[in-house]
């Protein structure tokens, strides 16, 4: 590494470490030494000091410990490494930087000053991110539609050029982060001026206005390898491997390197984490930590994305519909309102509704939109509301009809991509809208039947040989259509609910998630979807039709060998291969011995509570107490990584109405305890299974956080409602 560097670098970490400690000694004057700290909605305290060292910071004092840490590793003697040995000083002066920038971050939280807000504009950046927000959007990244996620620092030359960057990024699917400034300006104050929609939903996530913003990205990469990996806390050369082998991460730095840019760079490269620059920067060529460039240079800046997907070696294959306009998931999330909206169909307005239908291969042109009704062009350039009937016909050599419920499911995203269409809803409650702006720059009905005819066969390729979308616009069309596809809905209805686990004889795997968490395996089965919610057992099952060598494997389910648990030896067999030795024995039914594995992208968690012989569930996003003393993001930090942990288990929400859940334990009637939100959301199914089981108001006897959220009251309240978990054999044998 070039002299020039090493000593920005190293003047870059003693100048944040120096400044950290002033503002530690401030705080702790202010507040005391005891005075306790959190990042919201976070397990792992610190997380990069927890990560790398082990220890964790709760106290003021406890940060004093760990900025000893940084101090440490700024040593005098460059032949003297003390704490990462095979990194080198300067690679030292980074992680110094990371943890003091850490603590720096957290003790402006603590005086209120973050998240950051711009007093000129008024905007509130996002501060750091949440664990909740790591497990939602962590299948998206084991299952590739979100290649990785690139941290621009700086600002770019002109406002154009940061919207062109940050669009050929969002096409390419790459989540992306904003911080730090470059004379006075930055790249979200630019994007701001072009009236770029900033957030979660169009991903791009401003952090804060400074280079040490940059950290939060750090934090949240840094909680893959504890969330999913598993990977003990002060293991940081596991920490370290992990973060290069799995974490698709770049920053793009636009602007001339400060010493603080340099130091948390050093601090990036020692997670495997490349920088491309815009300036004349020396390039540092791959060292023992990497195998590729870990600082570069990318002048021109229509190749600068290009440039950093190359060096970091993201695999990107992205299939776009021929439209005039954007199309890819970062347009998914996007909202019309209704004065953007130039003409709406559905949404309890007109009659609409979708179909995905099945057809001999004969039947079908190949690609082909048929829009009925007369003067179509004329009726949807008025604009206002419109009838709408969508049927796409589909056939293939592979396909099935189970499979006509997994592509209409599909029509959701596959519009919602496109910039400008608006989705929502499914069958006869579906609801689209297209935007103003989208109409002027040419989309019209036909585009929808493009866009789904692209996209089915881009999504479905070994499944749908041939696709064809009908478009029907007259009322008279559109209420006859609706009835005959309104039988097809019931009839599937009735197929599913007879589809049962003693129903098949094949269950599927998941194995998405070991990417991230390489022991786990989700084992779908008719009753029991995936534990992020994202696949049910049809979902397996054309799944490995479309790929037989992919993430889904059949899983044949051999001889039952506890009917009441759910075990099977086929099942065993099988995990024992796929957990690579992890799990022996799993039972689909019960949460007390052997339950299933979990990898971090769970939807709920049931955990028991012995007290009340029952247990509860509390689902991701909730961020109140729960009667065990633990909120869902303290307990999901020791549910992941793939482990049995018997008396807890993660679990898609659907699981919870199923005949299946805890069945050997005594089913949906041990459930003592849900949050209020979760209630509401399963109520319907939830009443169903409750009259099945004999007991109509059972969700009523289920106690929320609006009634207690500690054990004793629970109690009180379960007494008083007669719950029946209360009388039921003792979940603790
Ligand atoms: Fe991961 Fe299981 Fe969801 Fe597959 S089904 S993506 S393994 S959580
Ligand atoms: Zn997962």
């Amino acid at each position: 590494m070039s002299k020039l560097i090493a000593t920005s670098t190293i003047r870059g970490a003693r100048s944040i470490v120096k400044e950290t400690e002033v503002l530690l000694e401030k705080t702790i004057q202010q507040k005391g030494k005891d005075y306790e700290f959190e990042f919201p909605d976070t397990a792992f305290y610190l997380p990069m000091i927890y990560a790398l060292t082990g220890f964790p910071v709760k106290t003021l004092s406890d940060m004093k410990v760990a900025l000893g840490f940084a101090q440490e590793l700024l040593h005098d003697d460059p032949d003297e490494n003390l704490w990462l040995p095979y990194l080198g000083e300067t690679l030292d002066s980074g992680m110094a930087t990371l943890f003091a920038e850490e603590i720096f971050l957290a003790l402006r939280y603590i005086n209120g000053d973050e998240p950051y807000i711009d007093k000129e504009t008024g905007y509130t950046y996002n501060g750091f991110i949440t664990d909740t927000i790591q497990r939602n959007l962590g299948v998206q990244l084991v299952d590739g539609t979100m290649p990785g996620f690139a941290a621009i620092i700086g600002a770019a030359p002109s406002e154009d050029i940061a919207v062109s960057i940050v669009r050929e990024l969002q096409e390419k699917n790459i989540l992306i982060f904003l911080s730090g400034q470059s004379n006075g300006d930055s790249v979200t104050k630019q994007l701001l001026r072009k009236g770029v929609e900033l957030g979660w939903d169009s991903r791009i996530v401003p952090l804060g206005p400074h280079t040490e913003h940059t950290l939060y990205a750090l934090d949240w990469a840094i909680r893959a390898s504890l969330i999913f990996g598993a990977k003990k806390p002060g293991d940081f050369k596991e920490h370290l491997k992990y973060q290069k082998d799995r974490v698709f991460a770049f920053a793009i730095v636009l602007g001339e390197l400060d010493d603080l840019k340099w130091a948390t760079g050093a601090g990036a490269i020692n997670m495997g984490f490349p920088a491309i620059c815009d300036t004349d920067v020396p390039v540092i060529h791959p060292t023992g930590v990497c195998t590729y460039e870990e600082v570069d240079k990318e002048l021109d800046h229509s190749r600068i994305v290009q440039r950093a997907i190359e060096v970091r070696g993201l695999k990107i294959t992205v299939e776009k519909p021929p439209i005039p306009v954007a199309y890819g998931p970062a347009f998914e999330g996007e909202r019309i309102r209704k004065e953007q909206t130039f003409i709406e169909f559905g949404g309890q307005r007109t009659p609409a509704f979708e179909l995905v239908t099945m057809k001999e291969m004969e039947e079908i042109e190949d690609n082909k939109v048929v829009i009925i009704g007369d003067n179509w062009l004329e009726e949807y350039e008025k604009g206002g509301k419109m009838p709408l009937g969508i049927v796409v016909e589909v056939a293939g050599r592979k396909m099935q009809k189970d499979f006509e419920t997994i592509i209409e499911r599909k029509i959701h995203q596959i519009l919602n991509e496109a910039q400008g269409i608006w989705h929502m809803g499914q069958r006869d409650i579906n609801w689209i809208r297209i935007s103003a702006s989208a109409k002027s720059a040419g989309i019209t009905l036909e585009h929808l039947g493009i866009i789904l005819n692209t996209m089915i066969h881009s999504k479905f390729k070994s499944i749908v040989d041939k696709v064809q979308t009908l478009i029907y616009i007259n009322e008279t069309d559109v209420l006859r259509e609706r009835q005959e596809a309104q039988k097809i809905y019931r009839q599937r209805d009735i197929r599913l609910s007879t589809l049962t686990d003693e129903s098949v004889d094949t269950f599927y795997s998941c194995l998405l998630c070991q990417s991230f968490a390489p022991s786990h395996v989700c084992v779908i089965t008719p009753e029991r979807l995936g534990l992020c919610g994202a696949y049910n057992w049809l979902d397996g099952k054309a799944a490995y039709e479309i790929d037989p060598t992919g993430g889904n494997q059949p899983i044949p389910k051999g001889s039952l060998l506890d009917a009441k648990y759910g075990r099977y030896s086929g099942v065993d067999e099988y995990l024992k291969k796929a957990s690579g030795g992890a799990v022996e024995t799993l039972n689909l039914y019960t949460i007390m011995e052997n339950p299933m594995t979990s990898c971090g992208c769970f939807e709920c968690i049931v955990a028991i509570i012995p007290e009340a012989n029952g247990v509860m569930v509390v689902n991701r996003g909730s961020q109140g107490m729960t009667p065990i003393g633990m909120k869902f993001s303290t307990l999901a930090g020791s549910v992941g990584g793939g482990m049995q942990t018997p008396g807890f288990m993660g679990i898609g929400v659907n699981f919870i109405t199923s005949k299946k859940f805890l069945y050997g334990d005594g089913g949906i009637k041990r459930i003592v305890w849900m949050p209020a939100a979760l209630k509401e959301r399963i109520k319907e199914d939830f009443i169903i299974r409750a009259k099945e089981e004999g007991i109509p108001d059972l969700l009523d006897r289920i106690a929320d956080e609006t009634i207690c959220e500690e054990s004793d009251p629970l109690l009180e309240f379960l007494t008083q409602k007669q719950h029946p978990a209360l009388e039921m054999d003792p979940i603790l044998t």
